[in-house]
């Protein structure tokens, strides 16, 4: 029996595991939160708002009440319709303000009454 064995080497296999290079962490970890669309609570029903960022008014979809977004605040401001003298457009601002530029025809008008109230 002759003896064929030449396989005096055997073939060794060195699977060289790259253990260096990360590569696939893509997991479940690396999920970043969605985008939190700011909110608002409506200053009338307190009903909570989403609105898309950079509104300056939000209307509740409750109670149909414009909200102004005030930033830092999660409360919704009150609002107020100016209705032009001139145009007779209706100009909506933010509770408070004193002189509301028309949209329409830039006229500037004095609101201060309506804070006054009706008894004077
Ligand atoms: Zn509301
Ligand atoms: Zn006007």
């Amino acid at each position: 029996m002759g003896t064929n064995g030449t396989e005096d080497k055997l073939p060794i296999f060195f699977v060289e595991n790259p253990d260096g290079t990360i590569d696939g962490v893509a997991g479940s970890d690396s999920i970043a939160p969605p985008p939190a669309n700011p909110r608002l609570w409506c200053h009338h029903c307190n009903t909570q708002l989403e609105f898309a960022a950079g509104a300056s008014y939000v209307q509740c979809y409750l109670c149909r009440t414009m909200n102004a977004v005030h930033t830092g605040s999660q409360l919704g401001g009150r609002t107020m319709n100016m209705l032009c003298t001139v145009c007779g457009t209706s100009n909506l601002a933010p509770w408070g303000t004193a002189y509301v530029r028309c949209g329409q025809c830039n006229t500037v008008s004095d609101v201060t009454h309506i804070y006054t109230g009706p008894n004077r």
